[in-house]
């Protein structure tokens, strides 16, 4: 900041009127002389005595650093003799004490005051109380981080949970299996009946167990993001899906998509769930088309996976990237709701969005999702 030097200039008011005003704003303004040992303060306003619940005389001729506590943090008083003894504007949020002992965090602005000769002869400092703003932020830090910890710890509670299921849910199926194999045509109806409810049930849970695991994953595998050709990964996705590609004649279509920093097999995964889904809600007079397509927008791409199935109405948009969100039975399609989860996560994780667009009158669904150009 360059240096102001007073010199004497024309102006519209007078003196006294120029201190009446300074003794009348509700700003904080102290004066101190720097010439004098130790910097004291030669003037304060109302609003300063106000802010500290000081009187004048406790505070002329004393250094500012009577309003510190032993908790002042060091480097904010650092700051402050530095900018003091470079001759330069300051300004710091420090924490001081009233007189009866409250603390308060002041925004303090201390200037340097040159005369005509460019030569330092007072500091003017202005004070503003910002304890609010500084709770607030305190607040606001402290939930930050206490949602950090709880996300993590839910996090390593899915990831364990799922991991540590895997292993006797394999035992229950495949026992399950040897009894229908080894008993079959011994046991009665209902004994053939419950054994495949059971199996059935074991299968189901085995599904929702391995897209929980799938779901953790996204978030605790390390990064690696690389630039990927998306019509390559888009290959791989159609490849995963080829059974269902043609079991229902699917037309998958793409226009040209660019290459971008990603985790590869996250997004396979993305195009592979949105491209399944697709597939899985079509209608059933209609072949299934799907297309995907790009688009540049600031820094970022847009790519869309358009579909001719049989839509979403707009109250459900939301709910359905939350975990086991589904809209129909197991009966009229098949699915765990985990699908739509996992892409917001992947989305999410390469600092992108993702939403759904659709009228839900049966014309199909465009899902939306968008990528950074730089990770
Ligand atoms: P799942 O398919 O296993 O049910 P998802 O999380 O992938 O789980 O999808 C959640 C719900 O969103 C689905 O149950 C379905 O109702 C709806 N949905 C997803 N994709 C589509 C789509 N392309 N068209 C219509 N509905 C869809």
């Amino acid at each position: 900041m360059d240096r102001v030097i007073s010199k004497p200039r024309s102006t519209t008011i007078n003196m006294p009127t120029l201190w009446n005003a300074i003794e009348a704003t509700r700003s904080s303004i102290i004066v101190t002389d720097s010439r004098q040992p130790d910097n004291p303060i030669v003037y304060c306003n109302q609003a300063f005595l106000d802010l500290t619940g000081y009187g004048r005389e406790d505070v002329i001729g004393r250094n500012c650093r009577f309003m510190q506590g032993k908790d002042t943090s060091q480097q904010s008083i650092n700051k402050l003799r530095n900018g003091v003894a470079k001759q330069q504007h300051v300004r710091v949020t420090i924490k001081n004490y009233r007189k009866d002992g409250q603390p308060f965090w002041n925004d303090l602005i201390m200037s340097p005051v040159f005369d005509e000769e460019g030569v330092l002869t007072n500091f003017v400092g202005q004070q503003l109380d910002v304890t609010d703003r500084v709770t607030y932020e305190e607040q606001l830090r402290k939930s930050q981080q206490d949602l950090l910890r709880s996300n993590k710890e839910l996090e390593q509670f899915t990831y364990a949970a799922s991991h540590d299921l895997q292993e006797p849910l394999r035992m229950v199926s495949s026992y399950l299996q040897l009894i229908k194999e080894r008993y079959s045509g011994k046991l009665d109806e209902d004994g053939e009946t419950f054994i495949g409810f059971a199996a059935d049930g074991a299968s189901r849970m085995q599904s929702l167990v391995n897209d929980l695991l799938t779901l953790s994953r996204v978030r605790t595998t390390a990064r690696s993001f690389k630039p990927e050709s998306l019509e390559a990964l888009m290959d791989d996705a159609l490849a995963n899906l080829q059974t269902t590609i043609s079991e229902s004649g699917a037309k998958v279509t793409r226009g040209p998509l660019p290459k971008l920093p990603v985790e590869r097999t996250q997004i396979i995964q993305l195009l592979q769930n949105l491209i399944g889904n697709a597939i899985k809600y079509r209608r059933p007079d209609r072949t299934p088309t799907v297309h995907v397509s790009a688009a540049r927008k600031r820094g970022k791409y847009v790519i869309s996976v358009r579909d001719n199935g049989i839509g979403i109405e707009p109250q459900y948009h939301g709910r359905i990237f939350g975990v086991f969100q589904r809209l129909h039975t197991r009966s009229e399609y098949p699915g765990t709701g985990v699908g739509l989860a996992i892409c917001s996560k992947i989305v999410e994780r390469h600092g992108g969005e993702i939403w759904v667009e659709s009228e839900g009158d049966g014309e199909g669904a465009t899902f939306m999702f968008t990528l950074p150009v730089r990770p």
